[in-house]
């Protein structure tokens, strides 16, 4: 496995896979890699001939008020995780490489889905998300992409910029989330969680499976279920509910009334961390 900087090197890369007919899979993550992490480059190994996982703190998407300076850093234990899961090539740039100063670059447009939930709390962070995204698919070009269901309004907003530019000829794909066996999803932030905090965080799992089994029963109003899934969080001490809503999977707009796909996503704030989660609602049972 090699570890790079460069943005030539990647193109070179990247240019050479598919001369030589091989397909390529990339997974985009800012490290402090995971299981969940790990989940995705297996998937990318299972369908694609070469694995590329970038590393990159994306500065773009860190508002004023977040701490881009203490997101958890630690390049060769990353590159070791890379390394046992297979992994190719690690391409790890430098903020100069990805957005070098004067270059005019493409910044897609979240819309108005931009501006909703991850996009209330933090505002400009779909814009940062998107400019960066569009410019590693620039850099690596036509690949399979892997991305984590964990972060669906993210999922949703690449997909729909892939779909909107076909030039960029990137093929999307959404990975479930990997969970702890309690539930709580995976993530870089969990590790931040006092003993105590980590205890309650399954919160935000049990109000979507609550959620869920009231959809699976034949619940079909969108803000029951929202009333629901905020009593769940709300009773929980230790944490505040930010949002909890269900929204059309096909659109990601919140909706009153189920009659079709959709999934129910919150977000509830530990004093120091913030956490987030979703799940795609079932069918009613027969
Ligand atoms: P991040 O490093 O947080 O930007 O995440 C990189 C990728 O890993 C994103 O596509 C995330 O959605 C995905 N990811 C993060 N946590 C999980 C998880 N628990 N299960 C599956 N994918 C995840």
């Amino acid at each position: 496995m090699r570890v790079i900087t460069s943005k030539a090197e990647m193109k070179a890369f990247a240019r050479q896979t598919r001369a030589a007919g091989r397909s390529l899979g990339l997974v985009p993550t800012m490290g402090a890699l995971h299981e969940g992490h790990a989940s995705l480059i297996r998937r990318a190994r299972e369908e694609t001939d070469r694995v590329v996982v970038t590393i990159f703190v994306n500065p773009l998407q860190f508002g004023e008020a977040e701490d881009l300076a203490r997101y958890p850093r630690d390049e060769a234990r990353d590159a070791a995780a890379c390394e046992t899961a297979g992994v190719d090539l690690v391409w790890a740039p430098t903020v100069e490489e990805v957005f070098p100063l004067g270059a005019s670059l493409a910044r897609p447009a979240p819309g108005r889905v931009g501006d909703l939930y991850e996009g209330a709390a933090r505002p400009g962070h779909f814009a940062g998300v998107l400019q960066v995204v569009h410019r590693l698919f620039d850099v690596v070009g036509p690949s399979m992409a892997y991305f984590g269901e964990k972060d669906a309004q993210q999922l949703f907003l690449v997909r729909r910029m892939v779909a909107e530019e076909a030039s960029l000829r990137m093929r999307i794909v959404g990975c479930p989330t990997l969970r702890e066996p309690d539930g709580l999803a995976r993530s870089s932030r969990n590790a931040s969680l006092g003993a105590e905090e980590r205890t309650q965080a399954t919160c935000l799992f049990l109000a979507l499976t609550e959620a869920a089994e009231r959809a699976r029963a034949g619940e079909r109003d969108g803000n029951v279920l929202v009333a629901v899934m905020a009593r769940e969080i709300g009773a929980t001490p230790l944490v505040k509910l930010d949002y909890a809503a269900v929204v059309d999977d096909a659109t990601f707009e919140p909706i009153g009334r189920i009659d079709g796909p959709a999934r129910a996503i919150v977000a509830a704030r530990f004093p120091e961390v913030r956490l987030i989660d979703n799940l795609l609602l079932p069918e009613p049972d027969a």
